[in-house]
């Protein structure tokens, strides 16, 4: 029923307790996964400010935060191919939700697994802006997992 899922990550906690749940997936049925992570383009100026030192004085941040992004999918990627899932991760540059959408595209998607929260995890927040516009436009299934 739900043979392949998009995992989107921000790799926040909450992200990650929903990882766990992909495991149990697996044993209803799924086989394929693709993991996304987005670069948010609106944080990519804080990103300047804060990771800008001699080291990436030609302005490579966009490129550190890709590798920084790429070494975590490597670890997810590692972990869901012990489950058994057959694995592709991408991470892409933009607004979460537009690349979200564009991935739900995929018509073999069958099910979207998320976090009810992510990074900022707001005590107050019943859920994260991301989340929030995930159940409002995406079409597919969604398993929203609780912090
Ligand atoms: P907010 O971002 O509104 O301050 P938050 O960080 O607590 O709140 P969300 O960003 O909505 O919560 O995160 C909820 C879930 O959405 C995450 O657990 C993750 O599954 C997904 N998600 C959030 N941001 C991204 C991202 N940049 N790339 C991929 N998936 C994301
Ligand atoms: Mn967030």
């Amino acid at each position: 029923m739900f043979r392949k899922i998009l995992y989107p990550t921000d790799f926040s906690d909450v992200s990650k307790i929903a990882l766990n749940y992909l495991k149990q997936l697996k044993e209803s049925g799924a086989e394929e996964i693709l993991v996304l992570h987005v670069i948010d383009k609106k944080d990519l100026q804080f990103s300047y400010l804060y990771l800008f030192d001699e080291s990436n004085a030609d302005g490579n941040v966009e490129q550190k935060l890709k590798g920084d992004a790429e070494r975590e999918l490597n670890e997810i990627e590692g972990k869901l191919k012990d489950w058994g899932f057959r694995v592709s991760s991408s991470v892409k540059l933009g607004v979460p939700i537009k690349e979200i959408l564009n991935a739900e595209q995929n018509k073999d998607i069958s099910i979207i697994v998320i976090g009810s929260h992510g990074k900022s995890n707001v005590e107050e927040m019943l859920l994260g802006s991301v989340s929030e516009n995930i159940i409002r436009k995406c079409k597919k299934p969604i398993l929203v997992v609780k912090r």
